[in-house]
């Protein structure tokens, strides 16, 4: 802001000098002696007579720990959503391409709204162009060398074609060809983000055609029958060719991506995940009908959900700019009763700062416990001191 309108507390000198011409006006230093408080000075920088203002910082990642997994991107609604899980070499969309999504691999895609989409070019670009990922090359181009893909962008069907157009359209802008790997994952199938790790795509319901994603385990657990025997039994039946293990999948995180409710959120992938990631775009108590006209979540279907998942931290993203963070948690605390402890705001920087600082500080202490006091010095905790009558001194 330029415009050198004095604000109505300002202090006579002050005016003076606000008065003046540009040329006539004293060297900083006066200025800063005639500046009054810390509060006013920051105020000053902000909206100096003098200068236009500074750009506002740009968003900060949201960030939590739940163990072992981080949870850390930036999702506002209509304007980007980004939501990386490093440990699991996958990031559910990518409106902007963080530097920090870069390192992930994968890039699970809801659906093709431009918050949501806007940094994939760029993401290709950048992976090829740093060489992120190992050996660049052309995917569609073998060179005799092992495939390593710079990236990919996993899919609904229906975006394949038109996301290979958009990739395929920079090439006479920029005269040379980014390489991309874009994959389709049908409903109901999954494809392996890393060892074991599989990621499924589940339809969901929005004005695009849109998915949801599970990310699994696969573990393979001895059957009922065989639990008791040893291990010499088991290694005989196993060499008869008897399978003596099932496959279990265990649901590890799920993520909604903008979605009218249905069903789909009571589905096992979502009821038994540890971490379920979900949109909450509405929290007004009267905007229940702008939800479903956007076929988005408002708070009170996640309320509805809560029985149902059982996850140890429902993240809540995709809030819309419109709602403060105080308020969103003020609705949460409101409705979720004894669940609202395990419901966490991405973008709530301070709560999430504060979470972490407590987590680290116990993990500190926890690597060096404090050195016991002599056994002989050793004092009564502080309530039984109090509880010392007078008589024993
Ligand atoms: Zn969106
Ligand atoms: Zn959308």
């Amino acid at each position: 802001m330029c415009v050198p309108i004095p604000e109505p507390s300002a202090q006579p000198a002050q005016m003076e000098v606000l008065d003046r011409p540009l040329t006539a006006l004293p060297c900083a230093n006066t200025l800063r002696t005639l500046t009054r408080t810390p509060i006013a000075r920051k105020r000053d920088r902000r909206s100096s007579p003098l200068l236009p203002s500074a750009p506002a910082r740009e968003g900060q990642l949201g960030f939590l720990y739940l163990p072992p997994y981080r949870v850390q991107g930036i999702s506002v609604a209509g304007e980007q959503t980004v939501i990386q899980i490093p440990e699991l070499d996958v990031a559910f969309d990518i409106g902007q391409c963080t530097r920090a999504v870069l390192s992930v691999p994968t890039i699970a895609l809801s659906h093709a709204h431009m918050d949501h989409v806007g940094g994939l070019p760029y993401w290709f670009s950048q992976r090829y162009f740093q060489k992120i990922g190992g050996e660049t090359h052309m995917p569609d181009k073998p060179d005799g060398k092992p495939r390593v893909p710079v990236g990919r962008c996993v899919c609904h069907p229906e975006l394949e074609p038109a996301l290979r157009g958009m990739m395929r359209a920079w090439e006479p802008l920029e005269r040379q060809r980014t390489p991309f790997d874009i994959v389709a994952l049908e409903p109901e199938k999954d494809l392996e983000l890393k060892n074991n790790i599989l990621l499924r795509g589940i339809e969901t319901r929005h004005t695009v055609p849109s998915l949801g994603f599970s990310v699994l385990e696969r573990r393979s657990k001895l059957k009922e029958e065989f639990r008791d025997l040893p291990q010499e039994k088991l290694r005989e039946l196993r060499t008869r060719g008897t399978e003596i293990t099932k496959q279990m999948e265990i649901p590890l995180v799920a993520y909604s991506g903008d979605t009218a409710p249905g069903e789909f959120l009571v589905r096992d992938e979502f009821a038994d995940a540890k971490i379920v990631i979900a949109e909450c775009t509405f929290f007004e108590p009267d905007h229940g009908e702008r939800a479903r006209t956007g076929m988005h979540l408002h708070i009170d279907d996640i309320i509805r959900m809560l029985p149902v998942w059982k996850a140890e931290a429902i993240v809540l993203v995709h809030v819309s700019r419109r709602t403060t963070i105080h308020y969103a948690r003020e609705r949460i605390e409101a409705l979720a009763g004894e669940h609202a402890a395990r419901i966490h705001l991405l973008m709530d920087h301070r709560t999430n700062r504060a979470r972490y600082d407590a987590q680290l500080a116990k993990a500190l202490s926890a690597a060096n416990p404090a050195p016991a006091a002599p056994a002989n010095t050793e004092l009564p905790p502080r309530e039984s001191q109090e509880e010392i009558p007078a008589s024993s001194e």
